[in-house]
């Protein structure tokens, strides 16, 4: 049900397809963000047209509203949201350490209070299992801990050891459910702590790769405020640890030329929620002048697309002069049409990338449009 094909190479880059019952995932893919079991703003059949293959969606948001339970008697999280394509949930953690007063971290697991009324609850390895089981999406994640950005080693040394103990109880409570519990067939993926020391991120890759044959990794505890050149050599330190015959999606990743990079350095799949929450400053991405906010005064009778290069709806039906009439009048429709902007651009960068390994010009080609993406950026 689960598979993972490696096509081609070009240095560490990799050009690949992830089969799952719900489809395929031609990797390298940007999976849209769908917090709350909706890609915010948009219909599924415009999350379609962005040739979108797999979405996200949050087991920690869907737990607490409208309830895992109630999503499965609505027909499970596909038939709830109407996406018949693949669909990972995330484990809840990210959440739990970020947005909640946590109450306790310990070995059991995470009491925290809600962030809409303040309730209180507990996630464990278990737990978190149970709740993914029951949402049903294709791809589900391990419970781990994710101690803040910028923590000493000491807390990573700690967060590891957790993270490896938990993952076990995961590990046994999946297998468990997968034969105890009718429902369809699931990929668990692990996830990866460690921070920014390399040993701790070879260890626990050893540790991960000698306990069970994953189906997929996740890459976590990056892209949360550590300097970049960190980020990029561990992630060529996992390039080497990790087989090459499984997918490794890197959580959180993210801005255009983040994706990139990761790209160079070995990795496959990865979610961002930052083209919609971009849109709802009126930002927007583009190739050839970076990152751009369309309230600035230049743009205001400027009648080129919001991306000249861009086959997205927005691009091909309006101009950047509408588009900002709208950011500055506040307009839902801003939101929209820089949603599906913004979307597109990251799942067109995928596909490109992918392109360009297959006919080896992927390092070139990077090189170019990070230098350009990035000079222009400087200026705007
Ligand atoms: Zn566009």
């Amino acid at each position: 049900m689960f598979d993972y094909t490696l096509s081609t190479t070009d240095g560490a880059a990799r050009a690949g397809t992830f089969t799952t019952p719900h489809g395929d995932v031609p990797t390298p893919s940007f999976m849209p963000v769908g917090t709350a079991g909706t890609v915010k703003g948009l219909i599924m059949e415009e999350v379609e047209e962005l040739r979108a293959r797999m979405v996200l969606a949050n087991t920690y948001h869907l737990y607490l509203r409208p309830g895992h339970e109630m999503v499965r008697r609505l027909g499970g999280l596909h038939a709830f949201m109407r996406w018949d394509g693949p669909i990972l949930t995330d484990s809840g953690g990210y959440q739990v350490f970020s947005l909640t007063d946590i109450r306790s971290v310990h070995e059991e697991g995470v009491e925290f209070q809600s962030h809409i009324d303040g309730s209180r609850h507990t996630f464990t390895p278990e737990s978190v299992m149970d709740i993914q089981r029951t949402l049903s999406a294709d791809v589900i994640m391990a419970f781990d801990e994710c101690p803040p950005g910028g923590g000493d080693r000491a807390t990573a040394e700690t967060a590891n050891r957790r993270t490896y103990d938990w993952l076990r109880r995961c590990l046994d409570r999946f297998r468990a459910l997968e034969q105890e519990v009718e429902g369809p067939a699931q990929a668990l993926f692990p996830v990866l702590q460690g921070n920014v020391y390399d040993d701790l991120r070879r260890e626990q890759a050893r540790q991960f790769v000698d306990l069970h044959d994953w189906r997929g990794y996740g890459i976590g505890g990056l892209s949360v405020g550590e300097e970049k050149e960190d980020m990029w050599r561990v992630l060529e330190i996992l390039d080497q640890a990790l087989p090459r015959d499984r997918p490794r999606y890197l959580m959180g990743v993210g801005y255009p030329d983040d994706l990139l990079e990761a790209v160079a350095r070995g990795c496959d799949l990865f979610d961002c929620v930052a083209p919609t929450r971009n849109a709802r400053h009126g930002t927007a991405w583009t190739s050839e002048e970076g990152q751009v906010n369309l309230k600035a005064a230049r743009f205001r009778e400027d009648t080129r697309p919001i991306d000249p290069g861009c086959d997205c709806y927005a691009c091909s039906r309006y101009d950047r002069a509408y588009v900002r009439h709208l950011v500055v009048s506040a307009e839902w429709l801003s939101v929209r049409l820089l949603s599906i902007h913004n979307l597109r651009f990251l799942v067109r960068l995928g596909e490109e990338a992918r392109r360009r390994i297959g006919d080896g010009s992927f390092d070139t080609w990077r090189r170019d449009w990070l230098e350009r993406y990035r000079n222009e950026r400087s200026l705007v």
